[in-house]
């Protein structure tokens, strides 16, 4: 038979969700393992949202909406932007789709033409590269160390600018690091945008989640020129706890949405009618639990980053945002552990979920080999269970 699409063969499977799916079907098999993989919310969704999809369903809102989704959602949407981050956008810039993931390749898709040239800032969230490859654009990596606190210079982005370059992908907080880009890193980005004449996909669904009284910066807030450039990316799966639901959305420039919306109508319309009017709920609806979710992260991710950094061997930096840690294995290289040889974060995370049965992501995935992602969107009592058993492997028992 003829070969498969060259693009398609090209693209890996989501490292996230490959963690998470084998740490559910150990566990389904019968297997003690506690995972850190995928970043989810471990609280339910909140009841009244859970009712309102319930009654979605009993009042027959189970029927095709338009594809950029139904027009109280995107007017829901358009009134939280403006409460939460004082963005005004008309409810036609709004464009919902199956998760913010969904959002950011057909933003992608409707940015791209074959061969254009994206900047990802590394460690970047797993998505971005393959999303950019299969909308046929190339990604071009700039990379942020440890010591750099993970942040890259605006004056670093400079450098990298050929004629080809079309957009840069920017995820505030970031996942996977956790850091939190301040309003004057962000004008020098948005300054440079305006030079060389550049798309922003801004992923600010981490946006409610920002530690020790930090500010958060929406990126299309910077200046009408900024907000015209960009693509703001968010969704309800992490602020309300909703991530099976599969609803994101993005606001953007009306050419931007219009061309967004003209492709989800040929590929998957709208996101489920009832999970539509469920989100209605959320960012309508009380914001209470929101921030009741923001203040026990951040106990959580005090108590992490304090274990991990006394535990010999590894450490890691205090993020500002988000709820992942990227933990640093690199002075384990070259070591025995749980009867591996660890070569690299890919090796340690294997013999770590063999042994100890605990799941956390290498970071290879995120551009940022050396490192093993934890998410602390977990509950406090497999967080101190998933570090006693890190204790206990790391000595060898
Ligand atoms: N952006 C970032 C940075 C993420 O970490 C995720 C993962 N949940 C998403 C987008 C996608 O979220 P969803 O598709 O569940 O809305
Ligand atoms: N975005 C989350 C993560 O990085 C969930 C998994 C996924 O959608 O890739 O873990």
């Amino acid at each position: 038979m003829k070969p498969l699409s060259e693009t398609a063969l090209s693209i890996k499977a989501s490292t996230t969700l490959a963690v998470d799916s084998l740490a559910k079907s150990m566990k389904a098999g019968g297997l003690d393992v506690i995972g850190f993989g995928a970043g989810e919310p471990d609280f339910d969704t909140p009841d009244n949202i859970k009712a309102a999809g319930i009654e979605a369903i009993k009042t027959g809102k189970t029927k095709y909406t338009p594809a950029a989704g139904i027009t109280e959602l995107r007017v829901a949407i358009a009134e939280r932007l403006k409460a939460d981050l004082g963005l005004g956008y008309d409810y036609t810039q709004i464009v919902v789709a199956g998760g913010a993931k969904h959002n950011v390749f057909i933003a992608l898709t409707a940015l791209l033409n074959p061969g254009d040239e994206v900047i990802l800032l590394a460690p970047y969230w797993v998505t971005y590269k393959e999303a950019t490859i299969m909308a046929g654009g190339v990604p071009v990596i700039i990379s942020a160390g440890e010591e750099a606190n993970f942040k890259i210079r605006p004056e670093q982005i400079e450098e990298f600018i050929t004629d080809k370059t079309k957009a840069i992908i920017i995820n505030n907080p970031s996942n996977p690091t956790g850091m939190v880009y301040s309003r004057n890193d962000l004008k020098e980005i948005a300054d440079i945008c305006k030079k060389h004449d550049l798309y922003v996909v801004s992923d600010e669904i981490y946006y409610g989640l920002v530690y020790d009284g930090r500010e958060f910066v929406s990126f299309p807030t910077l200046s009408e020129d900024a907000k015209e450039r960009s693509v703001l990316i968010n969704g309800v799966s992490k602020s309300y706890s909703m991530t099976g639901w599969r609803v994101g959305y993005s606001a953007s420039n009306s050419q931007i949405a219009e061309v967004m919306s003209n492709y989800l109508s040929h590929s998957t319309g709208a996101p489920g009618t009832m999970c539509q009017w469920a989100a209605i709920e959320a960012v309508n609806g009380p914001q209470d639990s929101v921030e009741a979710m923001r203040k026990i992260f951040e106990v959580r991710r005090n108590y992490i980053t304090e274990r991990i950094n006394k535990i010999p061997g590894v450490s890691c930096l205090i993020p500002e945002g988000a709820f992942y840690i990227m933990m640093n294995i690199k002075g384990l290289t070259g070591k025995s552990l749980g009867g591996q040889y660890i070569n690299n974060d890919d090796d340690f995370a294997v013999a770590f979920l063999k042994k100890a049965m605990v799941a956390v992501v290498p970071c290879s995935g995120f551009g940022a080999p050396g490192f093993v992602r934890w998410t602390y969107a977990a509950s406090m009592e497999n967080i101190r269970s998933g570090l006693d058993r890190l204790e206990s492997f790391l000595k060898g028992e």
